[in-house]
């Protein structure tokens, strides 16, 4: 049986319906290597964030893709209190972004293959609640 995986859970697909395969709520440039959660206010995302969310789900969306890596401002957490608030679905994204921020990250790591840890990387993610995930 088909499913997808929301920040609140699965799903049926048929519970989807129309949505936006393609967004960000918050995303930060700055190197992998200084992203943190203490960049930004996350009560400050919420807040400015709510109306413009608010306003696609009045318009019939029922849920979206957010799509901004680890390391870029991924915040399940975030999600899924936008998720509970508004009543849509919401899905986020496993795995890291090809993109040279994130081999700065892995070399100064000393991981050297990038695909190998991607993948292992994202079988982790897919596996597991990315919510008890440090990114
Ligand atoms: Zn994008």
């Amino acid at each position: 049986m088909a499913k997808i995986r929301t920040v609140l859970g699965d799903i049926s697909p048929d519970e989807f319906g129309p949505a936006l395969v393609h967004e960000h709520i918050l995303v930060d440039f700055i190197e992998a290597e200084k992203f943190s959660r203490e960049r930004y206010n996350r009560e400050e995302v919420f807040e400015v964030m709510l109306p413009y969310l608010a306003r696609i789900k009045n318009l019939g969306v029922k849920g979206f893709v957010e799509c901004t890596p680890a390391y870029m401002g991924r915040d399940p957490e975030l999600l899924v209190r936008f998720s509970k608030a508004l009543g849509i679905h919401i899905l986020t994204n496993t795995g890291l972004t090809r993109n040279l921020i994130f081999q700065n990250l892995l070399l100064s790591t000393q991981l050297i293959n990038l695909q190998n840890y991607g993948s292992k990387r994202f079988w982790k993610e897919l596996k597991t609640p990315i919510l008890r995930q440090d990114s």
